[in-house]
């Protein structure tokens, strides 16, 4: 599946969290890749990564792998997962690796933001983020499993979103946050409980 014809990361990250089914956080980056037949995985085993990558999308024939780097934390993993997926439904421009591989452009500077937009609202939905009232990175990156520093800029995000105070306006994100119901009012009950 193909999201660039939104050209819209943001459009395109609702889109995956439904097409995907993903109903609660955090949001599991390998479920969505095994389930869109896209392999990762980890540098350690397949050593395919240049010193500075953090990940890479590698097209073999017709089979996607993602390749990450391994020794970062778990949170930082799932992001570059996360990014990595976001360019390949995203369908940014390729080009060759090598003989036989394909990889997406680096020097795109558009679609490095492009995939960071998606990474971000697919483990950190703001309409999530919102219906359980979450304002500080570090509720952000517990509740998402995402870095401190991810969460950081999410949070300033939220910060403009919740003055703003227009969620649930796009189809797409009533659609999200329909199936996110269930998860939200357990996750409730559970915050009232230790209130
Ligand atoms: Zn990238």
């Amino acid at each position: 599946m193909i999201y660039g014809k939104y050209k819209n990361a943001r459009n395109a990250a609702w889109q995956c969290l439904i097409d995907y089914n993903i109903t609660s956080l955090p949001v599991s980056v390998l479920d969505i890749a095994k389930s869109a037949g896209i392999k990762v995985i980890k540098n350690s085993k397949a050593s395919w990564l240049l010193p500075n990558e953090s990940g890479i999308s590698i097209i073999l024939g017709k089979q996607w792998y993602i390749v990450y780097n391994d020794s970062c934390s778990k949170q930082r993993c799932r992001f570059t997962v996360a990014h990595e997926l976001g360019h390949i439904f995203l369908g940014h421009e390729l080009e060759k690796r090598n003989r036989l591989t394909k990889t997406f452009k680096q020097s795109l500077s558009y679609a490095e933001q492009e995939a960071n937009i998606f990474a971000s609202r697919l483990l950190a939905p703001a309409c999530v983020i919102w219906a359980l009232s979450l304002k500080t990175a570090n509720e952000i990156s517990s509740v998402c499993d995402i870095s401190h520093t991810a969460a950081e800029f999410r949070a300033e995000r939220m910060r403009t979103l919740y003055k703003r105070n227009r969620f649930l306006t796009a189809p797409l994100e009533r659609e999200v946050y329909k199936n996110f119901k269930v998860f939200i009012q357990e996750s409730k009950r559970n915050q009232n409980r230790f209130i």
